[in-house]
């Protein structure tokens, strides 16, 4: 799950970390009361969006050459700017061509940048391990800077049971470039960092950029925080941080019954019992010139409701074009499979071409229900047939 950039703020904040003075508006008017709060003092204007590289995005159809992140003198252009933020999606290199639109803005009160600088955290699973990483060139250019001088970003490796240690904050900050009081100031919101990642069970977290101001005071400018799903259940805070208008509904919709569902792209809708399975099987539609619309993974137990959900899920894509249904039977017989197929087919009275190919525990039988069911299902013997009947019949 991820959160927005104030939210991710607040978090650090309490952790210790030093961040600027920011108000959240909901609307325009909003955000010039906001600048006036903040003393009339120049100001940044962020798009809340959960996406990234907002700075060097667009806002699509809005004739303007800003992007999600404005700096700003006069209450008039505040008011302007806001008005485009909140009326156009906002398109960054993470948003996909339609965009996000934008809710809130965070009015923040503007930094003098003196350096920018990069720190995050992440799990890495070669060390098995979360790492600390940082980058004395931060900014809207470190995805370019590390795949050119990947050697630029320092790496500290985190024991998970005793944490980020003091002389490892301080180790950084040396090699980071602090000296002086400095030093202390880029150690607290290290350590503030490493305590978000580790007690909210996140998979990333992350300060872009890290600046130092003409005066030497150290801030976190910019903050991404997404956490790991499956430790959620510990965080109800984090859980009411979620804003689900950011969220893909077809994956909301998949979660609620169950499903592990990620819609992708293509136009193969793609029903598949088992993960291993389900990557297998979009493995093999694009061998064969095909495209998945999706990743769906029904579970080892599916039964007819989820089935049925998984059907409405797929066929609500108007990409989808023809479905493949793979479903292995190990501790679910083919039997049993077929009949919730059937059911959920009959309710669902798909328009467009499906393949379906079973295996496994009482595979005859299956075959035979779905064979007597007169339903306008195309029966595949193995997972090549399948994936080759699918691709032609998407075409
Ligand atoms: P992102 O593009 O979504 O990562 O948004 P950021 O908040 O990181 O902003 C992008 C860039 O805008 C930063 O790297 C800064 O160069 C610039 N920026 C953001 N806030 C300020 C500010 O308060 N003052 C100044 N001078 N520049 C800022
Ligand atoms: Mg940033």
């Amino acid at each position: 799950m991820k959160i927005h950039e104030y939210q991710a703020k607040e978090l650090l904040a309490a952790a210790g970390a030093a961040i600027p003075r920011g108000i959240v508006a909901s609307s325009p008017a909003e955000a010039a009361a906001a600048f006036d709060t903040i003393g009339g003092k120049p100001v940044v204007l962020k798009a809340q969006v959960h996406a990234g590289g907002r700075g060097k995005g667009k806002f699509k159809g809005s004739g303007k050459d800003f992007g999600g992140v404005k700096y700003i003198t006069k209450r008039e252009d505040v008011q302007a700017v806001a008005e485009v933020m909140f009326q156009y999606p906002l398109v960054t290199k993470q948003t996909g061509e339609e965009g996000q639109k934008v809710s809130k803005v965070l009015v923040q009160e503007a930094a003098d940048i003196a350096k920018e600088i990069y720190v995050g955290m992440v799990v890495d699973r070669t060390v098995g391990a979360p790492i600390l990483m940082a980058c004395a060139e931060g900014g809207v250019e470190i995805e370019e800077v590390a795949a050119r001088s990947p050697e630029k970003i320092l790496k500290e490796v985190v024991d998970p049971n005793a944490g980020l240690q003091p002389y490892q904050a301080r180790k950084l900050a040396f090699e980071l470039g602090f000296s002086g009081e400095q030093i202390g100031q880029a150690e607290k919101i290290l350590q503030a960092l490493a305590k978000v990642f580790s007690e909210y069970d996140c998979s990333l977290a992350e300060i872009n950029p890290l600046v130092v101001t003409p005066k030497g005071d150290v801030l976190a400018l910019d903050a991404k925080v997404t956490f790991d799903d499956n430790g959620l259940f510990r965080h109800p805070a984090v859980e009411a941080m979620r804003d689900i208008s950011e969220e893909n509904p077809a994956e909301l919709r998949a979660a609620k019954a169950g499903l592990s569902f990620i819609s992708l792209t293509g136009n193969i809708g793609c029903l598949v019992n088992g993960a291993g399975l389900a990557m297998s099987t979009m493995d093999i539609i694009k061998y064969h010139g095909g495209e998945p619309a999706n990743f769906l993974d029904v579970g080892g137990g599916a039964n007819k409701d989820q089935v049925t959900e998984a059907l409405r899920i797929l066929l609500g894509d108007p990409r989808v074009k023809a479905v493949l249904i793979n479903i292995f039977g190990g501790i679910m017989k083919c039997d049993t499979i077929a009949g919730a197929v059937i059911a959920a087919f009959k309710e669902v009275q798909p328009k467009v071409p499906f393949v379906v190919r079973l295996e496994g525990t009482n595979v005859e039988a299956g075959r035979k229900m779905l064979k007597e069911s007169g339903l306008n299902l195309t029966p595949a013997t193995d997972l090549t047939d399948a994936a080759k009947k699918v691709v032609a019949a998407a075409k």
